[in-house]
């Protein structure tokens, strides 16, 4: 059986698909291929108003023109004091063609002066797998933290420098991989999909 991870970034499909199964529990081989695996399929634009909607919409198209089971994922940084922002906007949160450091920076101004109990913060992250039958599943992951006063840290990516993990004093980027793969939003949702999948297609 071949599934579609639609994404077209080699260090996320990695992560992923080091996280999947490579059997079901019934024996049967599962191949994971990437957008470049199926000719470098180019997805739709992410128009919806959440993560789920954004997930679905990307795995419902990739499943529909290549044929394959296929999986999305969107992820968003909630700010409790931001009531919920940037969300749905993480990537764009300082404008359209915002870099990492475009975006923290303006983070980091928007919780100007805000002592650590105001600066809670969430990581979500939602997996889709959709089928060309048109079946559509969900598969949740969220990470709770602070966002810190300052950078942190080299490795990771994104908001990792800023993002200070719940009962621990490290942020993201002070994490190893393995480390951040072992707590995160994204990990634990697709450990949840890797359940799903062991029994897949009951
Ligand atoms: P995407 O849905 O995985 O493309 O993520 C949307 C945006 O959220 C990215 O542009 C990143 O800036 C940010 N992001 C996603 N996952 C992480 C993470 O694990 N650490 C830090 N930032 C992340």
């Amino acid at each position: 059986m071949k599934i579609l991870i639609a994404t077209g970034n080699e260090h996320k499909f990695k992560e992923i698909t080091d996280i999947l199964p490579r059997k079901t529990k019934a024996g049967e081989d599962i191949e994971y291929v990437s957008l470049d695996g199926v000719g470098g399929l180019k997805l739709p634009e992410e128009t919806g108003r959440t993560l789920e909607e954004n997930a679905k919409i990307k795995a419902v198209y990739a499943a529909k023109e290549t044929g394959l089971p296929a999986v999305s994922d969107d992820t968003g940084l909630e700010v409790e004091f931001l009531n919920g922002r940037p969300g749905v906007r993480t990537a764009r949160y300082a404008g359209e063609h915002a870099d990492a450091d475009d975006n923290n920076r303006k983070l980091l101004g928007e919780l100007e002066g805000l002592f650590l109990g105001k600066r809670a913060a969430r990581f979500r992250t939602v997996a889709c797998l959709a089928t060309p039958q048109g079946q559509v599943m969900d598969f949740e992951g969220a990470l709770d933290g602070f966002i810190g006063f300052g950078y942190r840290g080299e490795n990771g990516f994104g908001y990792d420098p800023l993002f200070i993990v719940a009962g621990t004093r490290k942020t993201l980027a002070e994490m190893t991989e393995k480390e951040k793969n072992a707590v995160s939003h994204r990990g634990k949702a697709f450990k949840q999909l890797a359940q799903r999948l062991e029994t897949w297609p009951k």
